[in-house]
């Protein structure tokens, strides 16, 4: 039987977890946790070094471990670890998780008041009963209580930046190993939208044998927990903690499942509410009349039509005045990645970036590329390792020796400029006046109230070379809120001023933020998506832009970097 590294790994870091519940020998339960990391970087194939006898060969492996790797790959499973399972619940195991809860206090709960799960222990805190408990106490007791709190905020929601590339190697996994069942597969709920965090991810299969994909994809080795399995559905939890609901449809209810599924909520009760003023009834199996009769289903288009709409795309089901477009025929041609032609916020290992301006060259040029801005930090940013000015004029004389040697091909001279305390920039006009692409950006002083931040940006914005304002909420997902900004008056000033703002494609920022990109658009502001990448791949968080760009309603024509090197030459030389 062919067993995957990954579930080896799992099942020895689960056995430390149950035998420190259970208070066991620390070594021994070291001796687990140091073969399951051995395990997770190991040079090659699993199976081969162990039937090559080679795994002794490797750190952290001991002579204990390779037995019980040799019983895993003949029959799946260790008998000791079965035992354990039976006896210790999951609900258990989940809560050394928390912060504050060590093994011995998730023991004592669990033996001395039965406390199975954290909602057991959710009860309990509150109630205050855990601080009469030996050795506890009510200081004790609040460390939990916010423990549980942090656990669950931190376990609800994910950055779309990260489930994106889980989910789609979670796919192509699932498509090669049940590619004869399945007919189509797409995910589907806030991570098809394309919002900027996410709680679970929903996948949506259509095939005629519903329960074999769910038993492909309760095997596949990604797969920590089953939370739920059935004929047509199914919940699990992977290694990385990402929960993942998959349902399968038949072929001719596909279209409606995925526009059910993919919502949101307040778009599909418009849509709800517009088929039943025609006579007709919409579910996830499709769009039918009051005598039952099936009008469509299949595919999501053939539902919008049959309700008299456009396609809309998922990123902009939101009812933001989608449908009113989608009626008349004026729902944008909303913007695609390839349509972008280049990246003008890059840092470079001059500042805090690890890769030298040639590396990102041949990375640019791969992405079909026609130019790059290289933008490493002002002096005055310490933690971002800023450029003095004479570093700055020695980059600029560089980039100009890069640039004659290229064809088809420009390297912007660029900074990301620190707007100072009194909304001055942090290089004085004589230096600015060199540059190509000058943008600015507030990195310090946050705390300030609205009208000294809006006022510093807005005095920053004045500066006659100042070109992007970057991140320009400053807000950093799970983080950091935005701060507290005037943007309508931002807006204004971006419009006067010709200053174009920042998608900042960072998946912690995606700032600007859907909401004021439609605001930036509607008042005529060009915007441009940038990765701000500190390394080479760090340019394909591009996409991340894009969706966000996307959200924001964004046409090709709204968006600088979609020109060509050439119409962006003439540009910024206007400028
Ligand atoms: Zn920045
Ligand atoms: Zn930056």
């Amino acid at each position: 039987m062919k067993v995957d590294s990954r579930r080896i790994c799992q099942l020895f870091r689960e056995m430390a977890d149950f035998l420190s519940i259970k208070g066991e020998n620390p070594f021994r339960i070291r001796a687990y946790e140091k073969a399951a990391e051995a395990i997770e970087h190991l040079p090659g194939d699993l199976e081969n070094l162990y039937k090559k006898g080679e795994l002794k060969n490797i750190p952290g492996i001991g002579k204990g471990m390779i037995e019980k790797i040799g019983t895993i790959l003949h029959t799946g499973t260790l008998p000791a670890y079965e035992e354990l399972k039976k006896e210790i619940p999951r609900g258990v195991v989940e809560l050394l998780s928390i912060p504050e809860m060590g093994p011995k206090t998730v023991k004592l709960l669990y033996e001395k008041v039965g406390i199975k799960n954290i909602e057991d222990l959710e009860k309990f805190v509150n109630s205050q009963k855990l601080r009469h408990l030996p050795g506890m106490g009510a200081k004790t007791e609040e460390n939990i209580k916010r423990g549980i709190e942090l656990y669950k905020a931190s376990r609800s929601r994910i950055l779309l930046g990260k489930a994106l590339p889980m989910v789609k190697e979670v796919m192509e996994e699932l498509k090669k190993k049940a590619s004869s069942l399945i007919e189509r597969i797409s995910t589907a709920g806030s991570l098809r939208r394309g919002k900027e965090t996410i709680g679970d991810v929903d996948i949506l299969v259509s095939s005629r044998k519903p329960s074999l994909v769910i038993d492909s994809f309760v095997e596949l080795p990604f797969v920590k927990d089953v939370l739920a399995k059935g004929e047509t559905k199914s919940s699990i939890l992977t290694h990385q903690g990402l929960q993942i609901d998959l349902r399968v449809v038949e072929p001719d209810s596909f279209g409606a499942a995925l526009q059910y599924f993919t919502g949101s909520k307040s778009h599909n009760i418009v849509l709800r509410e517009r088929a039943i003023k025609r006579g007709l009834k919409i579910n996830e199996y499709g769009v039918f009349t009051e005598k039952g009769e099936k009008k469509a289903g299949e595919t999501e288009e053939g539902i919008y039509r049959y309700l008299d709409l456009s396609y809309i795309p998922p990123e902009l089901r939101e009812n933001r005045g989608e449908f009113e477009a989608a009626e008349r025929g004026k729902l944008p041609h909303l913007i695609e990645e390839r349509e972008i032609k280049g990246d003008l916020h890059i840092h470079t290992e001059a500042s805090d970036g690890s890769n030298s301006i040639e590396e990102l060259i041949e990375k640019a040029r791969e992405k079909n590329y026609e130019y790059i801005g290289i933008t490493d930090h002002s002096s005055s940013l310490r933690v971002g390792r800023g450029l003095s000015r004479e570093a700055l004029l020695s980059q600029i004389k560089k980039i100009e020796r890069i640039n004659s040697h290229l064809k088809g091909f420009q390297v912007l001279k660029g900074s990301e400029v620190d707007i100072l305390k009194d909304g001055t920039l942090d290089y004085p006009d004589e230096i600015l006046r060199r540059l190509d692409i000058v943008i600015i950006a507030l990195h310090t002083g946050f705390k300030q109230d609205r009208e000294t931040i809006t006022n510093r940006i807005i005095k920053a914005m004045q500066n006659p070379y100042a070109q992007i304002l970057a991140h320009p909420t400053g807000r950093l997902l799970g983080e950091r809120e935005a701060y507290s900004l005037n943007m309508e008056k931002v807006l204004e000033v971006a419009k006067d001023r010709g200053i174009w703002l920042e998608i900042n494609a960072q998946p912690q920022r995606l700032d600007l933020t859907d909401v004021w990109i439609m605001e930036a658009k509607k008042r005529g502001i060009k915007l441009v998506i940038n990765t701000d990448a500190h390394h080479k791949e760090g340019l394909d968080m591009i996409s991340l832009g894009v969706i966000t760009a996307r959200r924001g309603w964004l046409e090709k024509k709204d968006v600088i970097n979609t020109l060509t090197l050439n119409e962006l030459s003439k540009l910024l030389c206007k400028k």
